[in-house]
């Protein structure tokens, strides 16, 4: 199956003065023509590039008709992020937040 798009991506965490930073570098691509050798439209790439950045930000693959995270369908592009997706990326944010929080601390008590 073609795909539309890929990344590669990396986070890197660091201890500066004993506080961890991180920095993430990403890079996206994306198809400009489909399989038939057609210019893909704005909304198609729009879904892969916001699928993409899912990845970038910790989401899975996903199988449910509609959703950013599931594989684009040409005829179908998704153009907003489902609420489900929403409260994935709230929790991976969350989780995030408690990481660096007990990475401070530990980084405190070294
Ligand atoms: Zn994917």
């Amino acid at each position: 199956m073609p795909v539309g798009g890929l990344v590669s991506w990396r986070r890197a965490i660091e201890y500066v003065n004993q506080i961890p930073t991180d920095e993430t570098t990403a890079e996206i691509r994306v198809r400009t023509h489909n399989p038939w050798a057609r210019g893909m439209s704005f909304e198609q790439m729009r879904h892969e590039v916001a699928h993409e950045l899912g990845h970038v930000l910790g989401l899975d693959d996903s199988r449910r008709l509609g959703a950013v995270m599931s594989p684009l369908d040409l005829r179908r592009p998704v153009g907003k992020v489902g609420d489900d997706e929403l409260e994935a990326l709230h929790r991976l944010r969350d989780l995030a937040a408690e990481v660096r929080r007990e990475a401070l601390e530990y980084a405190m008590r070294v």
